[in-house]
């Protein structure tokens, strides 16, 4: 199915928002909110983090809407509200009248959440969609139409990618960080240094293959006896993705790790490394890949590229939250002034402690992404009081989904949060119309082109 170019959405989710807005500020609330909303319509997006993929790298080629939900972020609310995640293998036999009666009482406990209202804005967006749920009686014929779209994804995904307002993605493929070809019409390379840093603690022993880091440097004729070879061989992977045109580089660690990284000196560094790294203690494990990422940090400078960091709340439904705590990095916007800092995520739910860092510090800059679909309001709430103490060039905004009918939603999302805000800062009388235009067109486009530096990769043309 074709999808829509309307500017202003009709019914469903947005709906909802006007009618609120209407209802509870004034008449000219409302107006600026229509009237900004229509402006972010204007703009040609540069989103700043995705994690899209092409069909032939997901488990199954089988795509109905079951499959959407399943990798979708809404899946955690649904498991959260006592659902199941079912394997792709299973969905790809399974009706869905199937899939509502494992999953449906759960889903239908969701639809309060952001998770599900801007999943549902991505097919209000995209295919007509006009119910204000999923529902027994609709999510058939939905899924059909999804089906028949994903029969040639790829011609689907460009023709949605513009329907949705973008130009530009960047593509953080944590699941296959050593690949540098992308698809330059849509996407701009991120360097995923995870595996750089926690692999530097699992060097193999004698005949061992070791962790793929060891393995690739080994297809290369490289290998890894020493900490300085380790070092060689992750600057070969620097330069390659600086020739790959990568845009930044991208530390999503929390998932597996605290974000405090100690300053560990080469030699403390050097001589741990040459000790077998089972003997290790998690302490010492510990300390390589802190100097890991300090080094990462230099490079990172030395090649321009700004560093992208997971801060805050985790995906999923288990793991350490205070892992991502912002305040953890502290030491190392004092240390290293000649970086850029990219956090991500409001740093949820410690938004404060998130904003406070692009207040204080010239290179730490804030990226909105993903914050909006973790919670709305909060999101509101939180750019309202960002916008009070921080300086309107550091911000970004940014998807973080796996397929496309997501990130429209999200993006849908991102731009009815921040004309929420701007619109009533307006009433409020603390902007003019003017200016907050200037702000709309900055997060969702300019501020990318500048700190990226991304001006001559959108003049080229392909
Ligand atoms: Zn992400």
């Amino acid at each position: 199915m074709s999808p829509s170019n309307r500017s202003i959405p009709t019914l469903g989710v947005y709906a909802f928002f006007l009618l609120g807005l209407t209802t509870s500020c004034s008449q000219d609330s409302g107006l600026l909110y229509e009237s900004l909303k229509s402006y972010t319509d204007e703009i040609r997006v540069i989103n700043t983090h995705e994690h899209q993929r092409w069909c032939e790298e997901n488990a199954s080629m089988n795509h109905k809407l079951s499959h959407l939900i399943q990798s979708a972020y809404l899946m955690s609310d649904v498991v959260s509200a006592g659902g199941t995640r079912i394997d792709s293998g299973q969905l790809d036999s399974m009706t869905m009248d199937e899939y509502w009666e494992i999953n449906g009482h759960a889903l239908e406990y969701t639809r309060n959440t952001s998770y599900y209202s801007h999943f549902l804005a991505g097919f209000q967006k995209l295919y007509d969609f006009q119910d204000p749920y999923f529902t027994e009686s609709n999510i058939e014929g939905l899924s059909t139409e999804v089906e028949a779209n994903y029969t040639d994804y790829r011609r689907w995904f460009d023709e949605a990618f513009q329907a949705a307002g973008f130009e530009l993605m960047f593509l953080d493929q944590y699941w296959n960080p050593f690949n540098t070809e992308v698809d330059e019409m849509h996407y701009a390379l991120v360097f995923h240094i995870n595996t750089l840093v926690m692999q530097s603690s699992s060097k193999p022993s004698g005949e061992e293959e070791g962790p793929e880091i060891y393995q690739l440097a080994g297809e290369e004729g490289m290998k890894m006896q020493t900490l300085d070879d380790y070092l060689v061989y992750c600057d070969h992977l620097f330069r390659r993705n600086v020739e790959s045109r990568a845009v930044c580089v991208k530390n999503s660690m929390a998932y597996s790790r605290s974000l405090d990284y100690e300053d560990v000196s080469y030699e403390a560094a050097r001589e741990l490394y040459e000790r077998p790294s089972s003997s290790l203690s998690e302490k010492e494990a510990k300390m390589i890949q802190d100097f890991m990422f300090h080094w990462i940090v230099q490079k990172s400078i030395e090649y321009d590229l700004p560093i992208q960091i997971h801060t805050g709340y985790l995906a999923g439904n288990g793991n350490q939250l205070d892992n991502g705590k912002p305040v953890k990095l502290n030491n190392l916007f004092l240390l290293y002034p000649g970086a850029k800092f990219v956090l991500f995520h409001g740093g949820y739910p410690w938004t404060g402690e998130y904003a406070a860092f692009g207040k204080m510090f010239a290179n730490v800059y804030l990226d909105l992404v993903w914050l909006p679909q973790i919670s709305r309001e909060e999101a509101v709430h939180a750019l309202d009081e960002m916008l009070d103490a921080v300086p309107y060039n550091k911000f970004f905004w940014g998807g973080d989904c796996a397929f496309i009918e997501e990130s429209t939603g999200s993006l849908e999302f991102g731009k009815s949060v921040v004309a929420e805000v701007l619109a009533k800062r307006i009433e409020r009388g603390l902007l003019t119309e003017e200016v907050a235009r200037e702000i709309i067109l900055k997060i969702f486009r300019e501020n990318a082109i500048k700190v990226f530096a991304l001006e001559e990769r959108l003049s080229r043309s392909f």
